[in-house]
C-alpha cells in the first residue's frame, strides 16, 4: 500500500498517468468505471485521432484562453515531440495535416489506444474495468485510498483522470468534479464548449437545415439581432488563438470559415470555435450571430458587384442570379427572408430592393436561444480551479496525495488537437510526480 498509485481514469490522461507512474517504479491500479479503456479517444478527431498541433509553444498555450499559462511547466516536461516519440516507441506513425493537425498515419484512434495498452502493460499496471471510484478517502488531510461503493482500496496516491462530463455514454460523465468537491475543491462552473448552437428562429433554420456555408464570416454579438448594424465589415477575426485585440462593441468574436446550417440552428467549425465565449456572454444578456455571406467585399463593394448582375441580366429571374451567388440549397429559403418576388426581373429591381438584399447577404441574422447541452458537447469548460492545483506538479494544493490531470480540471482548448496534448502532458507530469511522491516516502 506504501508505494501503491490509484489512478482514476482509463481515457487519454489516466492512461499516460499510470503508465509514467509505472515507469518510475510504484505499483500502479487503474480503475475505469466502463469495461473498456480509451473509449473517448476512440470516438475523437472523427475517430482518426488529432492528439496535437504544430503551433509554436507561445501561440499553442494561446488556445487554452487565460489558463494556457498554468500549462508552461507542464508542457517543458512533456509536449508535442516527447508525444510523438512515445508513439513512435509503440509502433505508431503520424503525419501533419497542411493546417497543423497531427494524427497517426493510420487514421486509426484504436492504434493510439493500443500504444498507450501497450504501455501499461509494460510497466505492469493492474487495470480494472467495470470499477466506478464512488469517492476519495482522506485522513489528516491526505490520501489514503478510494471507495468503489463499499469497497475500500487504499492507495499513498490517487490520480483523478474522470474527465469531463461530455459525451456520457464514453464513461466521462462528471463524476470527477463531485469526487474533487467532496475533499474541498472548489469547481468552477461548467459549461459546454465546442458546441453548437440553438437558434430563435427555428423555422428559418429549418428551411436552411442542411447547408453547409464555406468561407464565410461568422460574428456573434452581445445584443438582439435586429440592433446588429448591418453596414460593419470587419476585417480582422477575434477570439480564443486568434488575436490580443479586442473586438469592436458589442461584437463578442469573429471569425471567417466553415460552417453549417441544421435543424435547431448553427454548426460546424467556425461555430464550435466561438460556442464558449457565446455561451459566456448569455450569462450576462441577449446573443446574436450575423452571417456575411461575402466577407471579401464591403457593403458598397457588393451593392456594385450586385448592380454589375442585375445590368448584365437584367431579364434573368431573381432565383436565378443569386443561384449564381449563392450555395443552391439556400437560394429559396434566403429569398424568402428578403420578402422579394423570387421572378422578379433583374432591370426591375429597385434601389431600395438592392439594398435590402445586399443587407441580407452581409448580415443574415440569427438570434441564439441556447447552446446544446454539455452531453451534446465536444469539451467540457470549467472544472477543479486551478488556483488549487500546483502546476509543477499536478498536485491538489488542499489534499496530500491527490493528483489532477486532463479535463476534469478547468481547461479547455480550441479544436486541433490541444485537449488531447494537454491532458497526455498533464498526465505523463501527474504521474511522474505521483510516483517519486511515493517512493520517496518509502525510503
Ligand atoms: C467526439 C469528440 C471528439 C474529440 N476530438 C478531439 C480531437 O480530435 N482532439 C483533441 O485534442 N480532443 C478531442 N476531443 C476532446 C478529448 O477527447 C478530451 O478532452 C480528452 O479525452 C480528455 O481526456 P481525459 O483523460 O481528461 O478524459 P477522458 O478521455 O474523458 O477519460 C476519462 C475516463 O475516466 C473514466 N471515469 C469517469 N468517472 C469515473 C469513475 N468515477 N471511476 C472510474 N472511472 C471513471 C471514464 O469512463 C473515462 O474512461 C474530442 C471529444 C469528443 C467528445
Amino acid at each position: 500500500m506504501r508505494n501503491s498509485i490509484v489512478v482514476v481514469g482509463a481515457g487519454a490522461g489516466g492512461m499516460m498517468a499510470a503508465g509514467r507512474a509505472a515507469e518510475t517504479g510504484a505499483d500502479v491500479l487503474l480503475l475505469e468505471r466502463t469495461n473498456r479503456p480509451g473509449n473517448k479517444l476512440l470516438l475523437t478527431g472523427n475517430r482518426r485521432c488529432n492528439f496535437t498541433n504544430t503551433k509554436d509553444l507561445e501561440d499553442f498555450v494561446t488556445m487554452y484562453g487565460p489558463s494556457g499559462r498554468f500549462l508552461y511547466g507542464v508542457f517543458g516536461r512533456f509536449f508535442r515531440d516527447d508525444l510523438l516519440a512515445f508513439l513512435e516507441r509503440y509502433g505508431v506513425g503520424t503525419k501533419t495535416e497542411p493546417d497543423g493537425r497531427v494524427f497517426p498515419s493510420s487514421n486509426r484512434a484504436e492504434d493510439v489506444v493500443s500504444a498507450l495498452q501497450r504501455y501499461l502493460e509494460d510497466g505492469g499496471v493492474r487495470l480494472r474495468t467495470g470499477a466506478r471510484v464512488t469517492s476519495i478517502q482522506i485522513a489528516k488531510g491526505r490520501v489514503t485510498g478510494v471507495e468503489i461503493d463499499k469497497e475500500r482500496v487504499p492507495a499513498a496516491a490517487v490520480v483523478l483522470a474522470t474527465g469531463g462530463a461530455s459525451y456520457p455514454e464514453t464513461g466521462s460523465s462528471g463524476d470527477g468534479y463531485s469526487l474533487a468537491a467532496e475533499v474541498g475543491h472548489n469547481i468552477v462552473k461548467l459549461r459546454p464548449a465546442l458546441v453548437p448552437l440553438i437558434v430563435r428562429e427555428i423555422d428559418l433554420a429549418k428551411s436552411m437545415q442542411g447547408i453547409a456555408l464555406k468561407n464565410v464570416r461568422l460574428t456573434a454579438y452581445q445584443c438582439e439581432a435586429d440592433r446588429i448594424d448591418p453596414f460593419l465589415t470587419l476585417t480582422a477575426d477575434y477570439g480564443r488563438g486568434l488575436s490580443s485585440r479586442k473586438p469592436p462593441k458589442p461584437v463578442i468574436e469573429s471569425r471567417t470559415g466553415e460552417m453549417m446550417i441544421t435543424h435547431f440552428g448553427i454548426g460546424g467549425p467556425i461555430t464550435l470555435l466561438m460556442s464558449l465565449a457565446v455561451v459566456d456572454a448569455l450569462e450576462v444578456g441577449p446573443v446574436s450571430v450575423a452571417i456575411d455571406l461575402f466577407h471579401t467585399l464591403d457593403h458598397a463593394q457588393l451593392q456594385q458587384r450586385l448592380q454589375r448582375e442585375f445590368d448584365r441580366h437584367g431579364n434573368r429571374s431573381l432565383r436565378n442570379l443569386l443561384d449564381g451567388l449563392l450555395p443552391h440549397k439556400l437560394v429559396d429559403p434566403f429569398l424568402e427572408t428578403t420578402r422579394l418576388l423570387p421572378d422578379r426581373l433583374g432591370h426591375q429591381m429597385t434601389a431600395e430592393e438592392r439594398e435590402r438584399l445586399t443587407r441580407l447577404l452581409k448580415s443574415l441574422r440569427f438570434n441564439i436561444k441556447a447552446p446544446l447541452p454539455i452531453s451534446a458537447a465536444t469539451v467540457t469548460a470549467g472544472g477543479v480551479s486551478l488556483d488549487e492545483i500546483d502546476p509543477k506538479t499536478m498536485a491538489s494544493r488542499l489534499v496530500k496525495g491527490l493528483y489532477f490531470c486532463g479535463e476534469v480540471m478547468d481547461l479547455d482548448a480550441d479544436t486541433g488537437g490541444y485537449n488531447l496534448q494537454a491532458a497526455f502532458s498533464t498526465g505523463w507530469v501527474a504521474g511522474e510526480e505521483a510516483g517519486h511522491a511515493v517512493l520517496r516516502k518509502t525510503k
